[in-house]
């Protein structure tokens, strides 16, 4: 027993030295990596570079294939190459060439806040930049938001950074006085069956075919959901997204969750509708703990995007900071969805 044992710790202190070796190593990669990357981009040399990359994994199968099997080579030639983006912070995230990534607060709170989120997102390559600031309140007695004013600013924060700015609204005046700082509309789930504002943003944006998001009421059927595009899209503008964004069920009995995450939709409304269907899981789950399973679940369905609540101080966020990640955490998520595609 003695003997096991020492051999043990023996065996245990030889792991522990290979692996700050491996470590060292990953290091020293990376500082390269870093180099080439940089380098790249002085010469504005595109750092995508997908022979390389092919390259890269074939060398490694030829000189290491008998010894590892070809999926953990892949697999870890990916990871490093992720990796090696994602510190550089540029452009990095190949999941954001396909898909709508939304992200941004729950509530634009000051031209500091929204700034700094901006900043943050657009260095790793996000363009669309949300903020509510018509917020519809469950209660009147709480924080709606900055109204005009959070519009100037998510509008200042989006122009400054390089980004699209999407944002909520709960009547058409104030849409129509806003309207040249937003580039996207958004009807939020309780005006979903507000087939008056409906008509009128549907008339609205149907001048210049601005993309209108509409979220599924949390109590609305599938085929209300649809019935409630068509008002948009009778006015004559056919650039409707869905967005899915979760709905009340018995599961709120007792589940953690505020809603129940309607990811099962995805499926039936890409088969059924030519429109661009999105996923929220910050709404569908009320929970920041469960915003990147679902929204990693709502990729590998076929959701065209997602909209994502994310602030750099949820904690203290005025408005959902419950549901809202951080914004290292929407970088990982975004690094994550990479290797999904
Ligand atoms: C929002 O996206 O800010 C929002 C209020 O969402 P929902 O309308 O889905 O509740
Ligand atoms: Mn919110």
């Amino acid at each position: 027993m003695k003997e096991i044992n020492h051999i043990i710790t023996e065996l245990r202190q030889k792991i522990d030295f290979a692996d700050a070796e491996l470590f060292d190593l990953l290091i020293k990669r990376f500082d390269l990596s870093d180099e080439l990357i940089s380098q790249k981009l002085q010469a504005g040399i595109d750092t995508f570079d997908p022979e390389r990359e092919y390259e890269i994994v074939s060398i490694l199968k030829q000189d290491f294939g008998h010894k590892l099997n070809d999926g953990f080579i892949a697999k870890f030639s990916k990871l490093l190459l992720t990796e090696a983006k994602k510190r550089k912070d540029v452009n990095s995230h190949s999941i954001l060439k396909d898909k709508m990534i939304i992200a941004g607060p729950c509530v634009v709170e000051s031209e500091e806040q929204i700034g700094r989120i901006a900043s943050f997102l657009s260095k790793i390559g996000i363009k669309y930049l949300r903020g509510g600031a018509f917020k519809p309140r469950t209660s009147p007695n709480t924080f709606m938001g900055l109204g005009d004013e959070g519009i100037d600013l998510l509008h200042k924060a989006a122009v400054q950074n390089g980004m699209l700015t999407v944002s909520e609204f709960l009547d058409h005046t104030k849409l129509e006085q806003n309207y040249d700082k937003i580039d996207i509309v958004q009807i939020g789930s309780r005006n979903m069956s507000s087939s008056g504002l409906l008509k009128q943003v549907g008339k609205i944006t149907a001048m210049d075919n601005k993309p209108v998001i509409l979220k599924r009421g949390f109590s609305s059927t599938l085929t209300e959901f649809l019935f409630a595009a068509d008002y948009l899209r009778n006015e004559g503008n056919e650039n409707v997204i869905l967005c899915l964004r979760g709905i009340r069920t018995f599961e709120q009995i007792d589940s953690n969750m505020r809603n129940t995450p309607d990811l099962g939709a995805i499926i039936e409304l890409k088969e059924t509708t030519g429109l661009k269907i999105i996923f929220d899981p910050s709404h569908s789950t009320g929970n920041s703990r469960f915003v990147a399973d679902t929204a990693r679940a709502a990729i590998a369905l076929g959701a065209d995007g997602l909209l994502v609540e994310t602030h750099f101080d949820p904690q203290n966020a005025l408005i959902d900071g419950k549901q809202t990640i951080t914004l290292e955490q929407m970088n990982d998520l975004l690094a994550s969805l990479d290797l999904c595609i």
